[in-house]
């Protein structure tokens, strides 16, 4: 309904701009990933756009935090966006999706991205206002560099060829995706003899920075690099690329097709419940995968479960054991000097599992740590919001750090 109002607004636009003899701007939704609410507009060139956002299975939790649209008749034009509609909720407590701190990305070709370089910022009014003149026609407006689920289909098709490497398609999500493990390891040793790291990303489908990374782990693992041949001897790596691809195709924010939070509910998910796997395949696949591999076939040594989040950056786990947690304290220390993280805070080891897959912890024993991954700027880094360029270098760094982890004594 939503969207169909957001058509026949768009429609009306174009109608009224024919009826003014110019070359109306088309503001389209009707794309892989693409999100926005409802567009007013102010003058030819100037628009305010509601971000659509999500809510969860109770209407709550609201949250804003993905726009991903295409504007097209824009060449010369001297654009003037406002963002609006950023409120919401998180755990229940009034929240914004959208700071000062904070910059969206446009795109010339829907591949490319480049953050703004400028961004007005209404604390009171929280909306964000930024400038542009395209020089081409078409132009593509996000608020991080998107990665939809083709992408990965594709990579995991290419990827697939090697003997190394094994998809297995585990479940299929709400709207009937699918759900895959990666497993990438050298087939003619023994996985007796290895040790193993699991990644995971995309729980939550805004947080597109997770694919990058993930892309750039994946694409080093199968790569011929001496380093990676060498890791696949000794470590089984087992990848979860995307938990929510519903939402990553669908243009949504952090829930599952029913509204159900895909990091929250872990404790609550029993592998025995025909409704937990009704209304929520996406965890009930993953974690009967994770915790089968775990409990039957081999022991997973470190897992990272990966988000995105606005200023902060950090590892936290519920681990509260000795032997399992030195891996994690080695890859924190490891990961601190590297370029690709730069710690917010230090590496907190917390009770509590809010119902994240950090939960795995408790429920069966598995040293898992939720990584965050800012989307801001990092001064002390690069001096730039992080690209997809760095989220795929980071990719490496991280995997070849987790591999280090485990293999240390
Ligand atoms: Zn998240």
């Amino acid at each position: 309904m939503k969207k169909l109002l957001s058509w026949l607004l768009t429609l009306a636009w174009l109608f009224l701009g024919a009826a003014r003899g110019a070359s109306p701007v088309l503001i389209r939704t009707d794309f892989e990933g693409a999100s926005l609410g409802k567009v007013e507009s102010i003058g030819d060139d100037c628009f305010r756009l509601h971000v659509e956002g999500q809510s969860n299975e109770f209407g709550r939790n609201r949250q804003a935090t993905w726009y991903f649209f295409r504007m097209d008749h824009v060449r010369g034009r001297k654009l003037t966006l406002t963002l609006t509609d950023f409120e919401g909720e998180y755990n229940g407590r009034p929240a914004c999706a959208m700071n000062g701190e904070l910059r969206p990305v446009y795109s010339l070709d829907g591949e490319r991205w480049t953050h703004f370089e400028a961004m007005e910022w209404d604390a009171q009014a929280k909306e964000a206002t930024v400038h542009l003149s395209p020089e081409s026609d078409t132009i593509f407006v996000a608020h991080v560099p998107p990665y939809p689920f083709s992408r990965l289909t594709g990579l995991i098709q290419t990827i697939a060829l090697e003997d190394f490497v094994f998809d297995e398609v585990i479940g299929k999500t709400c709207q009937g995706r699918e759900l895959h493990v990666l497993t990438v390891s050298n087939p003619a040793i023994a996985d007796s003899e290895k040790k193993c790291v699991w990644l995971q990303a995309r729980q939550h489908a805004w947080e597109a920075g997770t694919s990058w990374v993930m892309e750039g782990a994946l694409r080093f693992m199968v790569s011929q690099n001496p380093d990676a041949i060498r890791l696949r001897d000794r470590v089984l790596f087992k990848f979860t690329p995307m938990v929510d691809p519903d939402g990553c195709a669908s243009g949504k924010v952090r829930f599952n097709a029913l509204g159900y939070d895909v990091n929250r509910h872990w404790d609550e998910v029993d592998l025995r419940s025909k409704t937990a796997l009704s209304r929520m395949p996406e965890i009930w696949y993953v974690k009967k995968a994770v915790t089968q591999f775990h409990s039957a076939q081999h022991r997973i040594d470190l897992m990272i479960n990966m988000h995105n989040t606005e200023t902060a950056e950090y590892l936290e786990s519920c681990v509260d054991e000795e032997v399992a947690s030195a891996p994690l304290i080695r890859l924190f220390a490891s990961l601190s000097e590297g370029n690709g993280f730069v710690p917010s805070r230090r590496l907190a080891f917390v009770p509590a599992s809010g119902g994240t897959a950090n939960d795995l912890w408790w429920s069966h024993r598995i040293p898992v740590a939720l990584m965050e991954l800012r989307i801001s700027d990092s001064q002390k880094r690069r001096g730039h919001f992080p690209t997809s360029s760095d989220r795929l270098e980071f990719g490496e760094e991280l995997i070849r750090a987790m591999a280090k982890a485990v293999l240390e004594p």
